[in-house]
Formats: C-alpha cells, structure tokens, sequence
C-alpha cells in the first residue's frame, strides 16, 4: 500500500528554488548525497560501539546505470524508519530557512553557488540532475520492513514497503535528459576525488573494467582515497588537498581566510585541522547552527559535532576536525563536554585560533577585514560570555570613530595610543551609522576639541559595555551621557560663564523643567555645546537612548531614563528665550518654544516627538511667524 503525501510548503518552495534557479553547480548534488551516506555510516557505526549486531563492512557505493538511466547511491549506514523518512525527507528542520529563502532573489540565487550548502538541504540538490528521486530505507536494528520513498520534485511524494534486508539507505535518480554525463564513469571518478575525497569510508563503483588487468574482469574500485588529513604533519599536505578538504566539511565554494594544523604534545594528545571562513552561513545566529560545529574523532570513529564539546558557542563559524586517541571511546556525548580532558583540548584549541586570528590582525589586515566584516559579531558575543579571553576578543575588535574617515575602522589600542594626555577615559556613542551619528549634538564638544569617539553601531555593542568597563586601565564612558572627565577641556571662561548664567537664569530653568515634567528632571546651562541649541543628556548609569530603542522592539520593559535637558549657553535662541522669561515670564510663546525644543532634542535622539501632530502644529505656526516678519 502506498502513501500519497505532500511536501510542506517550505520544501515545495526550496524544490521550485533548486529545480528552477540553482543549476551554476549542478555537480555538487554528488557531494551532498555521499556526505549523507556518510554521515549515515557514521551514526550506524558509533551504535555498533554499543550494538555490535549493526556493525558492517561499511561502504557506500556508485552506481551508474545507462541503459535504464538512473545512478544509484547507497550507503549501509544507520538507515531510516518510515516516520524518519517523513519527517527527515518530507520537512525542513532548519529554523530560518524560510526568512532567508524569502529574502533570496533570483539574482541571488544565481550568484550563490554554494547556497545549497548554506541551507543544510543536501537531498534536494538531487533534484537538479534528477527528474525522479526513489529512496529505499532500512533501519539498522530495527524489525519493521524497509520503506520506500517515491517524488519527481513537484508537491507530492509517495511513501510505501519496501523488500530491502539490509540495514541503509538507496537511493536511485532518474537522470534528467541534459544530466546523462553524470552517467559516465570518468565523471563520477572525477567528482567523488574533488569532492568527497576525504570520506573516511571506502566509496566504491562496481562493474568498473581494470585497466591493469588483461582478462578485464570486472572489479569494484575505490575512488577515494580516505585520508585523513588532520593526521598528517603539515608539511605533507598540499594547498590543494587543504582546498578540497575544506570545500568537502564546509560545502562552501569560497576559500577560507586561514588555516590551523597542528598536533598537540605533552599532557593531551591530539590533532586539529581548523579553518577560519571567509563567509558566514545565514543562520550563523539561529539557535540551530548554534549547536553544530567541528568534529571530534576518536580513534577515527566520529563521535560529536555539537558546538561546546570542542569550542565554546561564539566559535561555532569555525570547520575542522580533531581527533584524539586520549579520550575514551565509549564516553556518552553529553559527558564529553564536561569531561576535564576535553576542557584542556577546548582550552588550547580556542588559544590557538585567537592567536592567528591576532596574526591575520597584525600581518593579514587585508585577510582578517574580510573575516572581521562577516564575524564581528560573534566575536563581540565572545568578549561577553567568554571573561577568560575578554582581553584578547577585545583586541581584536575595530571600530569606525568620529576623527577617522567613513570606513577606516581602528581598534582600542590604536585609539588609546591617539589619546592627547588630558584625556583619561575612552569615549564611545551608539548609533545606527556614522553619518548620523557625526551630526549629533552631544558630539559637538569632541569634535571641536578633536577628541575621537568610537562608534558602536552593532545592536551587540551595548551588551559588550555591559560586561566591559574598561580597557588597557581606561574607563569606557558614553560620549551622551553625564558625569564625563572632560572638564579639563574646557576653556575656564566658558565655564565660568555656564555656572553664571545657571545662577542667574535659575527661575527660568526651573520654568523649563516645570512645562516640561515629568519628562526630564531639570535643566540647566552647558559649556559643552556649540552649534546646536540644546540636548538631553542621559545619567552616566541610565541605558542610553540607543538601548531604550532596542528594547523597546524586542518589546522589553524598560524603566524610561528622566533625563537632563542641556542648554546651550552661548546659542542666541537659547539666550534670546531666558531674557524673554526675564522681562515677561508669562509669555505663552516660552512654553511653545520649550515644547518645540524638547522634542527637537528628542528627535536628535533618533527618537520620535511625543505627539507628532502637535509639533507639526507648532512648526507651522513658526514657520508662519517666520514669513511674517520677512514680510515686514
Ligand atoms: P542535512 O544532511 O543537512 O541534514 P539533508 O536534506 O541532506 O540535510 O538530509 C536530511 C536528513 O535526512 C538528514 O539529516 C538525515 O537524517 C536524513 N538522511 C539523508 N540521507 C540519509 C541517508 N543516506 N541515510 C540516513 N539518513 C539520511
């Protein structure tokens, strides 16, 4: 009996992608399906350490069939129940797989060879050499019969019995007709050594003719050479081999920026082949990938690759494999990780890829930019879970900052080493992008006395300040805020004349603070603007007004901060409105102003005005006074 079933809508929209869109590398869906195979004998193999009725002469085997026109692949791995079929075929597990496929154009789709990678949906690639897909599945170790799996790619697939004794998979493509070359025996030799080379199980094609043998008599033949390319000393591997090792863990098509290969010594003893990537996966930051990361071998069987075994989370953008002999064999995965031998691995592991990620900062700047623009991120994450390493994660962080041109970005040594010696602590800003930010007013005092700021405009870069008050022996303060050492400077005349008029315009202040309560908590004069007439300034403690905008659309409560409404003290609208107040302090037009001026500094903020018909209102009648008096 056969099930009718249909794909869920995700799957039939990935299908209309592959099958109308991705056809730049067709040759991949070769690499996508023995990892598959692999992956399956993998699994199979680590049951058989505890099961050892599952345990077999592992191998995945080539098929090609001319006349009939299908190629087959099978592998005798750890094989699939009917509901894993449904479940594992039938669906997309990746959670934002959908977002992103959304987020695709066609153009997109055409530029990206190695999407199909990205995506994680290996099977479906089939489907751009194949007009009809059957899998036949049997599960090791288990008594129901073999299921067998039925799709030309459109809405629906068919799920029925199959007679299959075996424990693994099959699975039989129909070749579409401008496909036939991946029929040709040359041409699966010539795809299984660039791509899957490095399968640490033999990949076999039968019926091939030896050509060494006179009686041409027909033999399996191995077409992989299965080595293992993180046992081998450095100097045995060439840049090739490194290529294609990286392009068959990864299934990326782009290099990656640095490698590490190197054999530990001493307490713990192991090997570790580790590539930097050039390019994030899209779902760098989805929970998902999170959990995926190097491999761990031992004793050449695959035990895990769960992020934080080897690595710690932020590290999970890294490929690779380490194998150590060291650790017991038949130690459950979820003891491994707190196994006090895979700590020391972990611990050197995560030195030494910090310490080239500081090579390619001190010698590869170009190198390390090209990572840094895909992996700042996870890198900021590190410096806040990681507190062992925060120097060294902080080390390699570069900002944009307010001296520098738009794009230069430099790091917080090389800021500190700018420092003029009247400047103790270390400014930052946060904001969405430079040229907004270089345009507000709290930046006016810094740019006229050229000191630099840094600026955060990673939505991460608030939560690093949360975990990191200083560096080098600096505080890290926020340029917004209050309670700055920069009095020092500030020409004494200038704040001797703030101080007096905030003594001698008091009741105007208090005026100010009274209209505008309970929204700020006081005003008062300032040295520290030049050009515009005021702005609000936020306690050194309160979360800025950065943070207030992204909790508010993670729809976080957050306490709203009272702030300090800063007057400029030499600005003539400024000084015009306080000796308005001093002659007539009840002329409606101060407290019109007032408003105006308050939600013009809220606007300087990024933040919206408190009743946005009203201020359009207000401007209006400026704008008409304005005209008024031109005309007169
Ligand atoms: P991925 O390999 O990235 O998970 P695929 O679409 O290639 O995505 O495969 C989906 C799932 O189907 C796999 O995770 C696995 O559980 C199952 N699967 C695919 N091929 C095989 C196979 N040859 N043997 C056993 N299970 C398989």
């Amino acid at each position: 009996m056969s099930e009718k079933m249909k794909f869920e809508a995700e799957v039939q929209q990935l299908l209309h992608l592959v099958i109308n869109s991705l056809y730049s590398n067709r040759d991949i869906f070769l690499r996508e399906l023995v990892a598959n195979a692999a992956d399956a004998i993998d699994k199979a193999r680590f049951e058989s350490l505890t099961n050892p009725d599952i345990s077999a002469e592992w191998e995945i085997v080539i098929e090609p069939n001319k006349k009939k026109n299908i190629l087959k692949i099978s592998d005798n791995g750890i094989g699939m129940t009917h509901d894993e079929v449904i479940r594992d075929i039938g669906t997309i597990a990746k959670s934002g797989t959908k977002a992103y496929m959304d987020s695709l154009t066609g153009r997109d789709v055409k530029d990206a060879p190695d999407l199909i990678g990205q995506f994680g949906v290996g099977f479906y690639s089939a489907f751009m050499v194949a007009e009809k897909i059957v899998l036949i599945s049997k599960k090791a170790g288990d008594n129901s019969p073999a299921v067998r799996w039925e799709s030309s790619g459109e809405s629906e697939y068919t799920v029925s019995e199959d007679s299959r004794k075996e424990q693994g998979t099959e699975i039989h493509l129909h070749m579409k007709g401008d496909c036939k070359s991946y029929l040709e025996e040359w041409k699966i030799r010539e795809l299984v050594k660039k791509y899957s080379d490095f399968i640490a199980y033999p990949i076999r094609m039968p019926g091939t003719e030896k050509k060494s043998d006179e009686s041409a008599s027909k033999e399996r033949e191995v077409l992989n050479s299965g080595k293992a390319l993180w046992l081998k000393p450095a100097s045995e591997v060439s840049d090739e081999e490194y290529g294609r090792f990286y392009s068959h863990l990864s299934h990326y098509d782009n290099e990656p920026v640095s490698r590490i290969h190197y054999a530990a010594e001493g307490a713990m003893e192991f090997n570790a082949l580790l590539f930097i990537p050039s390019k994030a996966p899209f779902d760098l930051f989805s929970p998902e990938t999170a959990r995926k990361g190097v491999l761990l071998y031992i004793k050449r069987v695959f035990i895990t690759d769960e992020i934080g075994v080897l690595l710690p989370e932020y590290l999970r953008f890294m490929k690779g494999v380490v194998e150590s002999n060291d650790l017991p064999l038949n130690v459950s995965r979820e003891i491994l990780q707190d196994n006090p031998q895979t700590a020391k691995i972990r611990k050197n592991l995560v030195r030494k890829i910090l310490a080239e990620l500081k090579r390619l900062f001190d010698k590869e700047q170009d190198k390390y930019l090209k990572f840094y623009k895909e992996f700042k991120n996870v890198l900021k994450e590190g410096v806040h879970t990681d507190s062992q390493n925060r120097e060294q994660l902080l080390d390699l962080l570069l900002f944009e900052s307010l001296n520098n041109e738009p794009g230069k970005m430099i790091s917080l040594k090389k800021y500190c080493d700018a420092m003029p010696p009247a400047q103790k602590d270390i400014y930052c800003f946060f904001g969405e992008n430079k040229e907004v930010m270089e345009s507000s007013p709290h930046l006016e005092f810094f740019k006229k006395n050229k000191i630099d700021v840094l600026f955060m405009t990673d939505s991460i870069d608030e939560w690093i300040l949360g975990s990191v008050n200083d560096y080098a022996g600096k505080k890290i303060k926020i340029a917004g805020k209050s309670g700055l050492d920069i009095d020092s400077f500030v020409p004494e005349e200038k704040k001797k004349d703030a101080e007096k008029k905030n003594s001698k315009y008091s009741s105007f202040l208090k005026r100010l603070a009274e209209i505008l309560s309970p929204d700020i908590k006081e005003a008062r004069f300032s040295s520290a603007l030049t050009d515009s007439p005021c702005c609000l300034k936020a306690d050194e403690f309160s979360p800025g007004p950065h943070m207030e905008r992204l909790m508010k659309a993670m729809h976080r409560p957050m306490p709203e901060t009272k702030y300090v409404l800063e007057l400029n003290s030499e600005h003539s609208l400024v000084s015009a409105m306080a000796d308005l107040y001093e002659k007539s302090p009840e002329d409606p037009r101060i407290k019109e102003l007032t408003e105006i001026l308050y939600d013009q500094s809220l606007l300087a903020e990024g933040k919206p005005p408190r009743n946005f018909s009203l201020f359009s209102k207000r401007l209006s009648e400026i704008m008409t006074e304005l005209i008024k008096i031109k005309d007169k």
